[in-house]
């Protein structure tokens, strides 16, 4: 086994490290207070190869593989997980679907100006009765004379209405399979297309930075070959674009726990009480050590969904598993990060104040932790039966 990271992959998490830190981080709690996407943050990333890390170098991306991607996203979200959030939902969501069902035609058309990083491009599954029940979608797409007509509505879409947006995938009921649930079909909807609209940026706890909108369509017509993959297969095509997303959102999680991290050592060794550190208190240092080993074993589940995929291996229970580790390791970690500083933790402008609003999303998007440890149980459960299976055939 080789724990070693390859040039490359040290190259990518250096090159974000030191981006995140000197471009970044100064202004992550002006970022934050001031709500605002920062467009110069993005356009420096896509310069550096960051928007497109995993997209193919043919359309523009830089081809790196999903480890890299990993560790970049981890110290992009170290700084701040808005910035985090809008490259994970770009490539992850946005692109990576485009990259992988797209004919050539569609990669030359949609993918080139977005795996550059110049341009984003959103993924709309969510809508009001469809959350973790994507089964649920009501947005209609019906075909008339070559042309689909989009009808309905979504929520929560990251990066689908900032200035250099270009498009949407949504995800469409398109009919009712044989046994009767949904057939879904993912459709590639660029920005100025008729009869689509986006309402106002939400006010929200964390991801202050990013950026969501709702998504309205209404006899929207895109022509039939936006349609990304084949017809019906939208369900399977967002399962596997969430399993990506999981691993991705974990590094997200890594990242802000040792965020919270970094700011409790520092705060630790800096504050006197009874005459001493506080860092000589054991039950301080307790906490920091619980902190640190939690964080790294989050890594290295992050780091083992990401290599598993690099191999073209199933990663997906890995990712979930990672998902759900690293997400409570980040909410942790903040409260233990605020705990150590005591009440200047609970002052605005503080940063681990910031961090302890900002981490709970993390175990609500791209599947909530209920649903990943649902995942999680069904997929073991499966592998015993499966080797009950096993044992009776050779036992006949
Ligand atoms: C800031 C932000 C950005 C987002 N960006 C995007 C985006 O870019 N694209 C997109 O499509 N979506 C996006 N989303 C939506 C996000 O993916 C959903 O919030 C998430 O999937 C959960 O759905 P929900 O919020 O409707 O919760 P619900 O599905 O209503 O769940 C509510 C609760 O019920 C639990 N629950 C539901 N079903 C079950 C079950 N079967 N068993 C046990 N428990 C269950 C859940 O775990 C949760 O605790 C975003 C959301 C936010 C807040």
């Amino acid at each position: 086994m080789n724990f070693d990271l390859s040039a490359e992959q040290r190259r990518w998490r250096d090159t974000a490290r030191e981006f995140a830190r000197e471009e970044i981080q100064p202004r992550a709690e002006r970022l934050d207070r001031e709500q605002k996407f920062p467009y110069d943050i993005t356009a420096e990333m896509a310069k550096l190869g960051l928007m497109g890390l995993t997209l193919p170098e043919e359309y523009g991306g830089s081809g790196g593989d999903f480890v890299a991607y990993n560790l970049a996203l981890e110290e992009i979200s170290r700084a701040d997980t808005s910035v985090g959030i809008t490259m994970e939902a770009h490539i992850s969501l946005g692109c990576s679907p485009i990259a992988a069902y797209g004919t050539p035609e569609q990669k030359e058309k949609f993918l080139a100006s977005c795996a550059t990083g110049e341009r984003l491009w959103a993924f709309g599954l969510t809508e009001e009765e469809a959350g973790t029940d994507a089964g649920g979608t009501r947005t209609t797409a019906e075909l008339h004379d070559g042309q689909w007509k989009i009808n309905g509505s979504k929520k929560w879409i990251t990066n689908s209405g900032t200035d250099i947006t270009a498009g949407v995938t949504v995800m469409a009921r398109t009919g009712t399979r044989e046994d009767g649930r949904a057939e879904l079909t993912a459709i590639l909807v660029p920005q100025d297309a008729p009869g689509y609209t986006r309402g106002p940026a939400y006010e929200k706890l964390g991801w202050r930075a990013s950026d969501q909108h709702p998504l309205y369509f209404e006899d929207c017509r895109v022509p039939q070959e936006n349609t990304l993959g084949e017809r019906g297969r939208g369900f399977r095509q967002f399962l596997a674009t969430l399993d990506g997303g999981r691993v991705a959102v974990a590094a997200l999680s890594v990242g802000l726990a040792q965020a919270c991290f970094d700011e409790a050592i520092q705060r630790a060794k800096e504050r006197r009480q009874f005459g001493r550190s506080i860092s000589e208190f054991q039950a301080i240092q307790f906490k920091l050590a619980d902190m640190a080993m939690e964080i790294e074993l989050a890594r290295n589940m992050v780091l083992k969904a990401a290599w598993l995929r690099d191999r073209g291996r199933n990663f997906s229970r890995e990712a979930s598993m990672a998902k759900v580790f690293a997400s409570e390791t980040a909410k942790r970690a903040a409260d233990q990060a605020v705990q150590i500083h005591g009440g200047e933790g609970f002052m605005e402008g503080s940063a681990v104040a910031r961090y302890w609003r900002q981490v709970k999303i993390n175990e609500i998007g791209e599947g909530t932790s209920e649903i990943n440890r649902q995942i999680i149980a069904r997929s073991m459960l499966r592998e015993e039966s499966a080797e009950e299976a096993r044992e009776k055939t050779a036992a006949q």
